[in-house]
């Protein structure tokens, strides 16, 4: 499935897309992964690969030999196992997901081999039921809230956990099977920072709790194979060693830089998604002429007003107005007034600008503004302005993954899959 450029299945007409760039990610995927061996990297690919689209990113997870791959929740680990194969049998990959509500089902899950974060005490009964129902064991991660406060076991609760955990061994044997244990940090984008020493130092303890647990059980997993991960984007970039033997690295991968500051060039990454537009009307306008809703802009002089198609609809922020920046022909021209449902409009003075002329919204900070330029205009980050890209704007993918240097690690065959993913498959969210 690796070595051709995909197809591009735009439909006619499309004016505002993104470009994915399977070699950068291939090449993002390959920097991450040797910077953190011997710990593995798990390829954290939710919320629609980051906005990046997810066949594409499987592609080139593929590409690069990655067999770890996570995602938030159950239908995007579904998702995910269509693409993949839903027989974990054949399937090489290991899938992960970790949110879901006490009314989500899980027995799909199970039946399929998707391992599952057990994230608050009553989890555990849920997790045993659908264990019964598949008539397999669910694989689980033991959650670990070291600090973050959001879902996971505190020290208490995994203390009461544990002879819950017990219990269900002895009486529903081979039902829960412990492949795991995770935590997530809360301020590893600050370089060392003592919360995270902190998160660790309970993170150890709570290793510890389950190591010993399968000592005693080994009806519930081998202590030996347990996977101890806790390293995010920011703490796989800057922790060395990165603790525990594998990392959950999202971000990064689509080559963007976790660190207020520092470029993801200084890290040596590259920009996976360019989002590319037109200019749809270029026209002069006398001083004193409004832009967009509300008139909050009026040219100061007599200029020319140019049209870009996007606008919120597609993602762009319209907290961003008035401080955001296009790129066109090479140059940097100002959005002015509100940026609008669909489109935006630039004073673009007598800069040489035309009709047709091709508007870089999102690049890499000289191809167009980075993803860290916007979200600093919409007072966000630029995980947000990724993941906001919007169904309207067409993925594309572009640069052949097998393409990046050298042929991917593993020499394994590549397996059948039940569903080969659709290259630029637009709706893919
Ligand atoms: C999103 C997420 C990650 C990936 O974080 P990045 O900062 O994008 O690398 C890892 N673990 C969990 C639990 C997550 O929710």
């Amino acid at each position: 499935m690796s070595g051709t450029v995909p197809p591009v299945t735009c439909y006619p007409g499309t004016v505002v897309r993104a470009e994915i760039d399977s070699a950068a990610l291939v090449h993002n995927i390959r920097t991450i992964a040797a910077r953190i061996a011997p710990a593995a990297l798990m390829c954290v690919l939710k919320a629609d690969a980051y906005g990046h689209g997810i066949a594409t990113a499987v592609r080139a997870c593929r590409a690069a030999g990655i067999t770890d791959l996570g995602v938030a929740t159950v239908p995007e680990a579904l998702q995910l196992t269509d693409l993949l194969g839903t027989d974990p049998a054949v399937r090489r990959e290991r899938v992960l997901c970790w949110l879901f509500d006490s009314d989500t089902d899980l027995r799909e899950s199970v039946r399929r081999g998707i391992e599952i974060g057990l994230t608050n005490p009553p989890a555990l009964g849920q997790l045993a039921a659908a264990a019964q129902a598949a008539g397999r064991a669910a694989r689980i991660h033991v959650k670990v809230d070291t600090g973050l406060g959001r879902n996971g076991l505190t020290a208490r609760q995994l203390r009461a956990v544990i002879p819950e955990l017990e219990r269900t061994a002895a009486a529903a044997p081979g039902g829960i099977e412990i492949v795991g244990i995770m935590t997530h940090l809360a301020t590893a984008d600050v370089p060392s920072d003592a919360a995270t020493a902190e998160q660790l130092a309970k993170f150890d303890a709570a290793v510890r709790m389950v190591r010993d647990l399968l000592g005693r059980r080994p009806a519930l997993g081998n202590p030996d194979a347990l996977i101890v991960h806790a390293a995010n984007s920011p703490a796989a970039l800057s922790l060395d060693p990165v603790p525990g033997s594998m990392a959950r690295v999202g971000l990064s991968l689509y080559g963007l830089s976790p660190f207020e500051g520092t470029a993801a060039s200084e890290l040596g990454l590259r920009p996976v998604m360019t989002v590319r537009s037109r200019v749809l009307t270029v026209k002069a306008v006398p001083a004193g002429h409004g832009a967009s809703y509300g008139l909050q802009y009026r040219a100061e002089r007599d200029t020319r007003f140019a049209l870009v198609a996007g606008g919120y609809a597609d993602g762009i922020p319209r907290a961003a107005s008035g401080r955001a920046e296009v790129t066109v022909r090479g140059r940097r021209l100002p959005v002015v007034g509100r940026i609008a449902m669909d489109q935006m409009i630039l004073d673009i003075g007598d800069a040489q600008v035309e009709i047709g002329d091709e508007a870089v919204i999102l690049g890499d900070g000289i191809t167009g503004p980075s993803a860290e330029e916007w979200g600093a205009w919409a007072n966000s980050i630029n995980y947000e302005v990724v993941t906001r890209i919007g169904p309207r704007v067409a993925r594309v993918p572009v640069g052949a993954p097998a393409a990046a240097g050298q042929t991917a690690g593993p020499s394994a065959p590549e397996p059948p899959t039940a569903a080969e993913p659709t290259a630029g498959d637009p709706n893919a969210s």
